[in-house]
Order: structure tokens, then C-alpha cells, then sequence
């Protein structure tokens, strides 16, 4: 395993071609860029936290192929215990870093793949499975950071890929020889991709036996020839580039640092293919993918939430509204609103399944409610510590301000709230709120992990509704045939 350190200079050694403002980073400066940085913080604490002993059962496993200790976020989950404490580990990380740390679209990637490629190769007599497996351990060995590939740029959304008037909108493979496969495209909204090692494509959605040349799965370094990334803005990251109080999360940053990466023509080897036509196989490995990565939600944003609710009550405490019953009151709703998305979490991986790979999988319907709740929960939750708050999350001066030799007494002055707390402190808390409840942290809560009509179509499949028809009309005294 890598510790955090390790990982933050592994990323140095990569060849990787990032553009951010219209130019290209130098690979050795990435992780210290400062639209950057806090992503890569945020994901090294991923790695720290394996070496704590008080962290170590969350975020360690037990490889099921080498027998070795390994980090989780590595991990096949082979047991109801291990999906548990997936959803632990993810709100104990949220309540250290108060963001994404990345590394869990990788891992659900992995996870969907490895399954996916076993029933593939008991359908087809093909060998993607044990070529993934030789994948697994490669990255379980040398704990590199994995970046799920999934959603492709989509065009025209009423076309399927192989009818867009440019067959690049969704990643395909453009040659096949001996050695190997050629792909071209891209993938969207990457989270993590620039500060990973590894990728690993899946298809974006089904796909019809006439879109062949789209089903493929396949892992490559982040920095094969070929691939550049074109790294995304975020509301208030040229906050970035002024002091932490003005940043509110300096540390760790804000959400998860997501890219469009373009992949022009690149070769990937057979031994890392995990698919290739098996267009019958495409629909398997995104829903389990989207159903593992949903699983997340209720932990990370109830974590993320943990830390919103207590910079709102620190707040209130700052501004000498503690007590209000009304403030009381509003702070119990979120507490309880946050809980409600972490118990569907809990219990999407409580009522886990074993696959015929062996490996364990959630309970769909509930992990696509448990992200459901998310896209509406945390505006809730988010209005909630807006309005405790106040106003002057909003129309606060910076911290430039504060520190002017002219005007800084003024700022001092009339933005204080209650004795023994400084200015400085309350326009900390004033700004971690600001930007954990607005801009580019709210819109992940909406669309990370899926926007909310494609979970609303997987549980609306999954409910069974003609089952609770028919329950109500036998209870209503209704004759129905069993
Ligand atoms: Fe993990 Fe996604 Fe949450 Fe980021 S937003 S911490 S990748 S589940
Ligand atoms: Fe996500």
C-alpha cells in the first residue's frame, strides 16, 4: 500500500497531458497546481488513513486473490460486511475531508467489471474475466488510483452511437489487430482522472447488436499516448488563487476536480480487454456500476452533510442564535434528513447479494432510491444551513479586505459576531458554508453517479408495482387471480 505522501509524488512521475485554461500543466507541477491541489489532498487522505490503526479495519481489506492486506478502495467486496463497511469508510472519509476523494468511481468500476467479465466468459467461453484479474492485482499490488470511465459526450441524446452524424461522441474502437485495440472518443465530467494512475472505459448506457463497435471495456495508464485531458472549471476557483479564508474548504477543495479526456486513437493491449462487441453484456456492467457507485451516496454526502450541519450550528453559535428554538429545530431537520440518506445506504448494502462471480453486490432498487434522496435531500439540508447562516454568506468581503493596513479594522469591526470569537474564524465558517452549499457542490449532488431520471427509471423497473396493485385490491376485498 501507498501512503499519501507516495501517492502525491507517484502522480509526478506520469507522462500525463493536462489542460487547464487553455494550457498545459508540466506533469511534475500537477498536484501542486492550485485548482489541483486540493483534489489531490483529498484523495492522498485515501492512503494516510490505511496506515492508521484507527482507520485500518474501514480502509483495509483482505485481497481474495493474493491473500495480501490491501487498501479498500482496491477491494472485491466479498461479503455483506465488506458493502457496510464500504458505505462506513466513504462517511468517516467525508467527515475528514468535507468533499470527494475521488477514488470510489474506480472502485465500483472495478468491481462492476470484475463481475460483469465472469458472466461474460461463462456465456461466451471468452477470457476477459481471468485478464481482469491479472488487472485486480496489478493495482491491488501497487495501490494505483483508478478512474472509472464511464459517460461518454452523447450528442444528439435522441440517437443511439452508432446513429450520431460524428461516431466520436461515444467511445469506440476504431481497429482491432493482434496485438491489440484501437479506441477513439471521449469520456465526461471524469472525476479524479487527472490524479489517477489508471483508467478503466466501460459503455456509457444498453447497447443494440448494430452499435458493436461501441461495447468495449478496457483499462490504460492515464497517460497513454494519445490521451489528453482538458481539466473543468468550478464555481470560485479563481478563490483559489487568493487566501485559505476566502476558499472555505483550502485544504481539501470542493468536490471531486473533473475533466473532459479525449481519446484520440489509442492502442490498448488484449490483456487489458475486458470486452469487445458483447453488446448483450453493455446494459449488465452500467447498472451495476451505477447501482455500486449509488450505494456511495448516503455516505459520502452524509458525511459531506456531518460537516454542513456543523459549520451551521458553529455558526449559529457565532452569531448568538444558538439557542432559538427555531434555529433548534431547523438544525434537527438536517440531522435528520442526513441520517435518512445514510440508512438507505445501509441498507442497499445490508440487503446485498452474492453474484455467481462470488463477489457481493447491492440491492439495486435501494441504492437507486439511496441516490435519489441525495438529488433531493441535500438542497434541503443545504437551503436549511443558508438560512441559519444568513445573509452575509453572501455579500462578505474578502480576506484581502480583512488583511488591508486601510480597511481591515472595519472588516473587523462590523462583521463580528459574539465576544471570544474573531472576525477572521466567522468569515472561515461564512465561506466553508458558501461553498458547501452552492455552485459546483450542489449540481454533483444532483447529477454525480447519474442525474435523477436515470434512477427513477431503474426503480420504477425494480418496484414491482403490479405486485403492490394486486396486494391492495386483495386487501379491498377484490377478486385476483394468484
Ligand atoms: Fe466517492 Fe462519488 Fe462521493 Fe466522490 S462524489 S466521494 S467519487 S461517491
Ligand atoms: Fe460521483
Amino acid at each position: 500500500m501507498m501512503t499519501g505522501k507516495e501517492y502525491k509524488e507517484s502522480l509526478r512521475k506520469r507522462n500525463i497531458v493536462v489542460y487547464l485554461q487553455g494550457k498545459q500543466i508540466p506533469a511534475k507541477e500537477l498536484p501542486d497546481h492550485p485548482f489541483i491541489r486540493g483534489h489531490v489532498n483529498s484523495a492522498s487522505v485515501t492512503y494516510d488513513l490505511a496506515f492508521d490503526p484507527a482507520y485500518e479495519n474501514l480502509m483495509t481489506a483482505t485481497s481474495h486473490l493474493t491473500g495480501k492486506k490491501i487498501n479498500r478502495f482496491t477491494h472485491i467486496h466479498q461479503s455483506v460486511e465488506d458493502l457496510v463497511k464500504k458505505v462506513k469508510m466513504l462517511r468517516m472519509l467525508s467527515l475528514k475531508t468535507g468533499t470527494c476523494y475521488q477514488r470510489c468511481v474506480g472502485f465500483d468500476a472495478m468491481n462492476a467489471t470484475y463481475g460483469t467479465t465472469f458472466e461474460m466468459d461463462q456465456k461466451y467461453g471468452t477470457h476477459y474475466h481471468e485478464r481482469f484479474k491479472k488487472f485486480l492485482e496489478y493495482i491491488q499490488d501497487t495501490d494505483f488510483m483508478v478512474s472509472g470511465a464511464m459517460t461518454d459526450p452523447k450528442g444528439d441524446r435522441s440517437k443511439r452511437p452508432s446513429q450520431q452524424s460524428d461516431p466520436d461522441l461515444f467511445v469506440h474502437v476504431v481497429e482491432k489487430n493482434d496485438k491489440g485495440i484501437v479506441i477513439r472518443g471521449a469520456k465526461a465530467h471524469m472525476t479524479g482522472m487527472v490524479n489517477s494512475h489508471e483508467m478503466l472505459i466501460m459503455p456509457t448506457m444498453s447497447l443494440k447488436p448494430e452499435d458493436k463497435d461501441y461495447a468495449v471495456c478496457c483499462a490504460l495508464p492515464v497517460d497513454a499516448p494519445g490521451v489528453l485531458h482538458i481539466f473543468g472549471r468550478q464555481s470560485n476557483d479563481g478563490r483559489k488563487l487568493e487566501g485559505d479564508i476566502d476558499q472555505g474548504n483550502a485544504k481539501y477543495g470542493i468536490v471531486g476536480g473533473e475533466c473532459l479526456t479525449v481519446l484520440n486513437d489509442v492502442f490498448v493491449p488484449w490483456e487489458r480487454v475486458f470486452m469487445c462487441g458483447e453488446t448483450d453484456f453493455a446494459g449488465m456492467l452500467v447498472t451495476r456500476f451505477a447501482s455500486y457507485h449509488r450505494q456511495n451516496y448516503g455516505g459520502c454526502k452524509g458525511g459531506v452533510s456531518d460537516i454542513v450541519i456543523g459549520a451551521a450550528a458553529a455558526m449559529a453559535d457565532m452569531n448568538g442564535y444558538a439557542k432559538a428554538s427555531h434555529i433548534k429545530s431547523k438544525i434537527n431537520e438536517m440531522i435528520h434528513l442526513t441520517e435518512t440518506l445514510y440508512a438507505c445506504s445501509i441498507a442497499c448494502s445490508a440487503e446485498g447479494v452474492q453474484l455467481p462471480s462470488g463477489q457481493y453486490f447491492v440491492n439495486m432498487l435501494l441504492a437507486n432510491v439511496s441516490k435519489h434522496n441525495v438529488t433531493r435531500y441535500i438542497y434541503e439540508i443545504d437551503r436549511l444551513a443558508q438560512d441559519i447562516a444568513g445573509g452575509f454568506i453572501a455579500t462578505l468581503p474578502s480576506q484581502a479586505d480583512l488583511e488591508s493596513p486601510e480597511i481591515g479594522k472595519y472588516v473587523e469591526k462590523y462583521f463580528k459576531g459574539v465576544d471570544g470569537v474573531s472576525t477572521a474564524d466567522r468569515m472561515r465558517v461564512a465561506r466553508l458554508i458558501e461553498v458547501m452549499t452552492g455552485g459546483t457542490a450542489l449540481v454533483e449532488s444532483m447529477h454525480g453517479a447519474g442525474s435523477p431520471q436515470a434512477q427513477e427509471v431503474m426503480y420504477s423497473k425494480l418496484a414491482n408495482l403490479e405486485a403492490k396493485k394486486k396486494a391492495a385490491l386483495k386487501i379491498a376485498g377484490v377478486k385476483v387471480e394468484d
